[in-house]
């Protein structure tokens, strides 16, 4: 089967959740796009991608290329996050989960690693990023149960109370939408940077630390209910080959030039379990 007839496949099962991004309207397939009540029309590409975005001309970004998803990629596939993402299948695997949002999604590569500790294998996993050439990357892994979204994090082309679990590891997030389409009783899970994360590269180039894991975390306990917080710290030793990767794949690097010797690496995160407030306006 081709890509595009895996989107074809994944598309059909999800018409139901799925909203136009001008008129939210209920988008269903047509041929090859997905076409709303009143006939806006998005094209399925050869690679499986749809552009559920409102405007038709995707600027190319000078961060957010090909070339640092390919990176992220190959670093996430070094084993750096094993132990997050064996944990994020955990707490998914104690709940009743059959549809994932993942917010920032990027290369997929984060989502394609934690459903292969998930116990429920149909659980489908829908991530949605602005980054054109992260979602074409991430249709890579179409033949599973998995489809990128080009998307604006801030109008979602989902509906009200359509996924049980939105997944927001190391992006921002729109609390409101966040709100929106997720289901009563629907979980959050949200992974921030501690402020050890990436010491070592941050020390070696004279990058200031993240921004204060307080003041993220008050932000957090201030707009949701958590329901639990875990915590990673592991540091590795890296190769070159890896080094290399998360040289490419850090934004923060763009204009240095040289890459940095380092022997270490840290992965300190922090991974949160929340519910939405009830009783307070987001
Ligand atoms: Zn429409």
């Amino acid at each position: 089967m081709k890509k595009i007839d895996f989107a074809i496949k994944h598309y059909k099962d999800l018409e139901n959740i799925l909203s136009c991004p001008f008129c939210q309207s209920k988008l269903a397939l047509k041929n090859y796009s997905l076409v709303c009540l009143k006939n806006h029309t998005f094209n399925i590409s050869k690679k499986g991608t749809v552009i559920l975005y409102k405007t038709s001309k995707m600027k190319e970004n000078k961060i957010y290329n090909e070339n640092l998803f390919v990176n992220r990629r190959n670093f996430i596939n070094g084993g750096f996050y094993k132990e997050l993402h064996q944990k994020i299948s955990d707490i998914v695997n104690q709940y009743k989960i059959t549809t994932i949002l993942d917010m920032g999604s990027g290369d997929g590569t984060h989502d394609i690693q934690i459903s292969h500790y998930l116990n429920n294998k149909n659980v489908m996993i829908i991530g949605v990023d602005l980054a054109k050439e992260g979602i074409d990357l991430s249709n890579d892994y179409i033949d599973s149960n998995y489809i990128g979204i080009v998307s604006d994090l801030n109008h979602l082309p989902l509906k009200e109370n359509s996924v049980d679990l939105i997944l927001n590891i190391l992006s921002p997030s729109n609390e409101k939408e966040i709100k929106r389409v997720l289901k009563q009783d629907g979980l959050i899970i949200k992974v921030t940077p501690k402020k050890e994360y990436l010491q070592e590269l941050r020390t070696s180039l004279n990058i200031k630390d993240y921004e204060n894991e307080k003041i993220i975390e008050d932000n957090i306990y201030s707009k949701y209910e958590v329901v639990k917080k875990e915590e990673i710290m592991n540091t590795y030793s890296i190769d070159d080959e890896s080094l290399k990767y998360l040289f490419n794949m850090t934004p923060l690097m763009n204009h240095i030039t040289h890459i940095p010797s380092i022997d270490f690496v840290t992965i300190a995160l922090n991974i949160y379990v929340l519910r939405i407030k009830d009783d307070k306006e987001l």
